[in-house]
């Protein structure tokens, strides 16, 4: 059993992490940069180290500051949420060099699928339907040529080592694809330091469904159901719900018994997502996160599991608390993700927060570390809050949700609360009935 956890993370899921530890009786350790020295997390952790400056190169990122903050403190295991440092391969390893246990898959499965191009014919192999595309990387202009041409146009040129969205390029014609790919490349050497792009069919209407996955180290390998992440702004998610709006239980039991069998014979282990498109009643894969995603909490909504704990539960050696039969999906849940950032033009805004009220009563959730008088500093994401709302059917969580986002009050800085609320008063989102491209569309349409 872990006597003591060091999150290796800030704001919500810093907080999300230390709650799940306290009910297990684990005391935590938070890191801090010098800007989150009176954050949330450091006030609520057991103990808080500070790891360095604030850019996050400096600090959440700064992996020997980390080693050394969890080897002072003596804690036995590191959580590293989401972003920052969760899909490091090399920093697992290091962890584990020390004798701690990192809470999250094995390094070789993290940098599986941190390679998408290996990581789609991986899923390939073990009978996960993937996007059509290009096989492996693309050699040259040629090359992709002959296979854009095969597929037929759009497609698009994505980087093997992207991720949050970035690095991708549509194509229309074939006069389009030479420039947009050396511009993916360097686009990606720029983000990634590699510059390996693939080639994927453009799909112009499809759904983002994301299967929830936990693997324990007694070989029990189960699925949560799926979560509807289609509602994005530059291929970032916006909004999500569980469950889909546009899967039944068949189709649901369906693809969550591919994604089981796959990950058994993968030998995975710990929580992961297998993200999917989805068009035409099919699936497609395009990439699998090995860690905690932002939108957990839909799924914890309506299976009232602890995912959190269980990730823990299984770096400890533990079996799942649950098996597959006893998993059930109840309800609806919806999250709407609250950013500091003007609700029009998008931009970032930072500052002190000097007014905070958080919606309460029968099915609602916040997780933010935000408080009256905290300041939201300037150099990290700007998700400052997550409004989780829970109802018996869709309908009722719409009209909670309605009410719950009327009441949030955050003063001082600009939130996009403006824009979800827009969004409920769209017949297309209350009737379900969008794709990943619907969000776009309508911010263009309202300016
Ligand atoms: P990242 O790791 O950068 O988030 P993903 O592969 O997960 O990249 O894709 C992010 C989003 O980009 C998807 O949710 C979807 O909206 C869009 N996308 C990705 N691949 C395709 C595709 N083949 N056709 C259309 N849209 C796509």
């Amino acid at each position: 059993m872990f006597e003591k956890v060091l999150i290796a993370n800030r704001g919500e899921v810093a907080l999300r992490i230390l709650r799940a530890c306290r009910e297990m009786g684990i005391s935590t350790v938070a890191v801090h940069s010098t800007a989150d020295a009176n954050a949330m997390h450091v006030r609520l952790a057991d103990e808080s180290v500070c790891i360095g400056p604030p850019p996050p190169g400096d600090s959440y990122l700064n992996i020997p500051s980390i080693i050394a903050a969890a080897e002072i403190t003596g804690a036995d295991a590191i959580h590293p949420g989401y972003g920052f440092l969760s899909e490091n391969a090399r920093f697992a390893e290091i962890v584990e060099a020390h004798d701690i246990v990192f809470i999250g898959p094995r390094p070789a499965q993290i940098r599986l699928m941190g390679d998408k191009i290996e990581a789609k014919a991986a899923a390939r192999r073990v009978g996960i339907p993937v996007v059509p595309g290009s096989d492996g990387g693309i050699t040259s202009d040629d090359d992709a040529r002959r296979i854009a041409e095969a597929m037929g146009y759009p497609v698009l040129i994505k980087a093997s080592a992207g991720g949050g969205g970035r690095g991708m390029k549509v194509v229309r014609s074939s006069a389009e694809l030479p420039q947009a790919l050396s511009q993916a490349r360097s686009e990606a050497r720029n983000a990634f330091g590699n510059d390996a792009v693939y080639i994927e069919k453009y799909l112009t209407r499809p759904r983002h469904i994301e299967v929830q996955v936990m693997a324990d180290s007694h070989g029990n390998v189960v699925h949560l159901g799926e979560r509807d992440c289609s509602l994005q702004r530059r291929h970032q998610k916006v909004l999500e719900e569980a469950p889909s709006p546009a899967l039944n239980a068949m189709q649901r039991q369906q693809i969550g018994k591919t994604v089981t069998d796959a990950l058994k014979e993968l030998g995975y282990l710990g929580a992961g997502t297998i993200e999917f498109l989805y068009e035409d009643g099919k699936f497609y894969f395009i990439e699998m996160n090995t860690r905690l995603q932002v939108e957990h909490p839909v799924t914890e909504a309506v299976t009232g599991i602890d995912i959190v704990r269980e990730q823990i539960r299984i770096a400890q050696g533990a079996p799942l608390s649950f098996k597959q039969e006893e998993v059930r999906i109840e309800g609806h849940a919806i999250e709407c993700r609250i950013n500091a950032e003007n609700p029009v033009s998008f931009a970032p805004s930072p500052g002190k927060v000097v007014e905070y009220h958080a919606p309460g009563g029968l099915g609602i959730r916040v997780d933010s570390a935000l408080y009256a008088g905290c300041v939201v500093p300037p150099y990290y994401d700007s998700l400052i809050a997550k409004l989780i709302v829970t109802g018996q059917t869709r309908n009722e969580c719409l009209m909670r949700l309605k009410r719950a986002l009327g009441e949030y009050a955050i003063g001082g800085i600009e939130t996009n609360i403006p824009l979800h609320l827009a969004l409920l008063q769209q017949p297309d989102f209350v009737n379900g009935a969008y794709d990943i491209h619907w969000l776009e569309e309508f911010i263009a349409n309202k300016g």
